[in-house]
């Protein structure tokens, strides 16, 4: 046998296909039923909502749609990742040294509760991303972002940390810097079942009345570099404003919304934002 399909046959007993649809962020979109999971294939990035189905107990998966086809967990990063085989086994060993089989008994939890992560990662402050966005390593610091260097849902990302509304640390997201990641699964990924919709990026860091105001900013970037002039700032993480995130808002009379490069100040914060 080839030295590789040993080496897959290994790994594929260490990685299952949820865990790998849990490290890229893609859980959340797929209904659990009995032992299957089903939901948009990640594959082909369709929306049929039961065109991508995993069988949890074979480890496999198949795509109704636009693949009409499927495989095991090698075949899912292969095609996910438009990558040749060598590639599929180091992200799998890196995914196999961060992420412990979760038992049977976990799996079949149905939508559990979000688990904060609190433990602080080491990040590179110093990342260039950060300097084309206009955030020197100091600022970087303050807020806890930099390149994040180890294997895991992190890896070859831009981390922040993310904290909810009390300055609670919950987690990081991750900024994508590989071209290629990006245009498949965009710029930002988030720790499977973050209440994306209950937190604003860097409001438990407002330490000014907020009667002052508050600007409202499309991206993270946003909130450091206005930061660093003292002005304060929260920035969505979708695009979408929740009723939570209306209520934290509501505590100030005047927000500036800045997004896309307009600006315009309102009095009251809308129901939603497109
Ligand atoms: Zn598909």
């Amino acid at each position: 046998m080839h030295p590789s399909h040993l080496a897959f046959s290994h790994l594929k007993r260490l990685v299952s296909i949820e865990q790998v649809l849990t490290a890229r962020g893609v859980i959340a979109s797929l209904t659990r039923r009995g032992q299957r999971l089903i939901g948009p294939c990640p594959v082909h990035h369709g929306d049929h909502p039961q065109a991508f189905v995993v069988d949890l107990a074979k480890d496999l998966w198949y795509c109704f749609t636009r693949c009409r086809g499927g495989g095991d967990v090698v075949e899912l990063v292969r095609r996910m990742d438009h990558c040749p085989y060598p590639e599929v086994a180091r992200y799998l060993a890196a995914l196999a040294r961060v992420s412990p089989t979760p038992a049977r008994a976990k799996a079949r939890r149905p939508n559990r509760a979000y688990q904060p992560y609190t433990k602080t990662l080491r990040l590179d402050p110093h990342a260039p991303l950060l300097a084309q966005k206009g955030i020197p390593a100091q600022t970087a610091r303050h807020f806890q972002a930099g390149a994040y260097q180890g294997p895991g849902f992190l890896e070859g990302c831009v981390a922040i940390r993310l904290h909810d509304p009390d300055g609670r640390p919950i987690g990081y997201a991750g900024r994508r810097l590989d071209p290629q990641q990006i245009r498949h699964y965009g710029k930002w990924k988030f720790p499977p079942g973050l209440p994306k919709r209950e937190i604003l990026y860097g409001f438990h860091r407002i330490t000014s009345p907020l009667q002052q105001g508050l600007a409202v900013v499309e991206c993270p970037w946003g909130v450091m570099r206005l930061a660093q002039i003292g002005i304060p700032a929260v920035a969505l993480l979708g695009i979408h404003l929740s009723r939570t995130q209306v209520q934290l808002l509501r505590r100030t009379p005047r927000i500036v919304l800045m997004l896309d490069g307009e600006r315009r100040s309102i009095r009251q914060p809308p129901d939603s934002i497109p």
